[in-house]
């Protein structure tokens, strides 16, 4: 049995029909991690005897009668920065090497009431800090199309996990971009929810205002069925709103999509452009209007971002204080508690964010940074408000170049810039939904072909809008 080739619905079909067990797909995926993922480093950990263990549960439960939830049994990973209950959860940072997590993240719960197997935990940026997975504190994560180049990232484990085949799909979190950008590079699908979505309850947070976690899968009605899964309201997490607030627009044959303007623009590469055309027509011949429109303020988003998020990450990680998670030994000052934890625990890109955030905050500074950052953070938002007065989703690239090579990006803002089309999203609140302009079961990609995707922006809570939009253009 070839797993690969399977969506959700079908391999519940097939699981239903008894064409083959949960043990059966467990182990065809584990199998695969062990020959794939010495040369791609996708994972962390993966929890082989656990893993075995819940499939054998399911097929119990299954020859007993229970209900099989759509999910069941499907194979999938999450990203380290969620909570595992008992399970190490390191966020990809050695100040978190062993600590374990003391309950399940409200999504990972949702994923094990579904009767989800998860594998392991996958490799991203130390707490989701950057966009190729290098600046993980233990290895570096390769692109499965070509070794030479990073997957993206923050989520690169999760999503080079699922375009390898060793995973049938993955949670990811994003922030700036960390689900959407990497999916371009690796040619899956990625959604990143509107704010308020899915809850964060058990997130290791990064930046709290911009955080949400979200599927990565090989179609997009994949995704659609693993956001159903993971999304609504939750006593824990105070932002997350109930389920009747998911909206549905009605006719998506009628939809008009907005193209920005200022999306569009010189620095975009070659492969990009020519990907993004062949995307647009296929969605002129699937009936869809389009219309030019503006989002004019977009110019500032990576500024705006890189102060908002800073600050956010200089208060979250005060939390690292070397007495309460990864503890300080043999040491006699406060001093030295510090430089043994944070000074030794944290890598450059994390205490560059730190310090910038703590400058930022600071008391003469921040009415000139961060009060001004949310001001800004607030046109952005209603650049997107006014657009959406038009047109019903906004179709834009996802990334402005195709993967990068390892290495390429070593001065912090050539990385920033990374993220140029996906963190205005994030500040605004948004869902958004990255696709690959071929999909992973038709495209034969290869080193000298390598994925390329675009991303259908929705109104808030309007994921239905985008996903449906998505389905339309993979089945075409
Ligand atoms: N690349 C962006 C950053 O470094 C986005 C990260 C994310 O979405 N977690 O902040």
């Amino acid at each position: 049995m070839d797993f690969n080739n399977l969506t959700i619905r079908r391999f519940h079909e097939g699981l239903t029909q008894k064409l083959f067990s949960v043990v059966e797909a467990t182990t065809f995926f584990l199998d695969t991690i062990k020959k794939q993922d010495p040369h791609i480093h996708a994972y962390l950990s993966v929890r082989e005897d656990e893993a075995r263990a819940s499939a054998r549960e399911i097929d119990n439960n299954i020859k007993e009668g229970k209900e099989t939830p759509l999910l069941a049994g499907v194979p999938c990973a999450v990203k380290d920065n969620m909570l595992l209950e008992g399970e190490v959860t390191t966020a990809a940072s050695k100040i978190l090497k062993t600590y374990k997590g003391t309950y399940d993240a409200t999504t990972i719960k949702r994923l094990k009431n579904g009767s989800v197997v998860i594998l392991g935990k996958t490799n991203l940026d130390e707490f989701a800090m950057g966009a190729s997975t290098e600046n993980s504190g233990f290895f570096k994560t390769l692109n499965p199309w070509d070794s030479t180049r990073v997957p993206g990232g923050s989520s690169g484990g999760s999503v080079a996990a699922v375009a390898s085949g060793m995973a049938f799909a993955a949670l990811g979190s994003d922030t700036g971009g960390s689900i959407r950008q990497p999916s371009a590079f690796c040619g899956v699908v990625g959604l990143k929810p509107t704010y308020g979505a899915v809850s964060r309850f058990g997130l290791i947070a990064l930046a709290s205002s911009l955080d949400q976690i979200g599927p990565v899968t090989r179609t997009v009605e994949d995704a659609r069925i693993l956001f159903d899964t993971i999304k609504g309201k939750d006593g824990y997490d105070s932002t997350t709103v109930d389920l009747q607030n998911f909206k549905s627009s009605s006719s998506v044959k009628d939809f008009v999509i907005g193209i920005p303007k200022e999306y569009f623009i010189d620095g975009l590469d070659d492969e990009v452009k020519k990907g993004l055309e062949v995307a647009m027509e296929k969605l002129k011949k699937l009936g869809f209007k389009f219309k030019e429109i503006s989002l004019p303020h977009t110019k500032y988003a990576i500024s705006v971002y890189y102060i908002v998020l800073t600050a956010e990450v200089s208060t979250n990680l005060a939390r690292l204080d070397g007495v309460r998670y990864e503890r300080a030994r043999d040491v006699n000052t406060l001093s030295d508690v510090y430089m043994h934890t944070r000074g030794e625990g944290f890598g450059d890109e994390v205490k560059r964010r730190i310090l910038l955030g703590t400058f930022v905050l600071s008391s003469g500074y921040y009415d000139a940074y961060y009060t001004k950052a949310q001001k800004v953070r607030r046109l952005i938002q209603q650049d997107f408000d006014e657009a959406f007065k038009q047109v019903d989703v906004i179709f834009a690239p996802t990334t402005p170049t195709i993967a990068f090579k390892m290495g390429e990006k070593s001065d912090p803002l050539s990385m920033y810039l990374a993220d140029i089309f996906t963190c205005p999203i994030n500040l605004a609140g948004l869902p958004s939904l990255a696709v690959p302009v071929e999909s992973l079961f038709s495209a034969l990609y290869s080193p000298s072909h390598l994925p390329v995707g675009f991303q259908l922006i929705g109104k808030r809570f309007h994921e239905n809008d985008i996903l449906s939009v998505g389905e339309l253009y993979e089945k075409e």
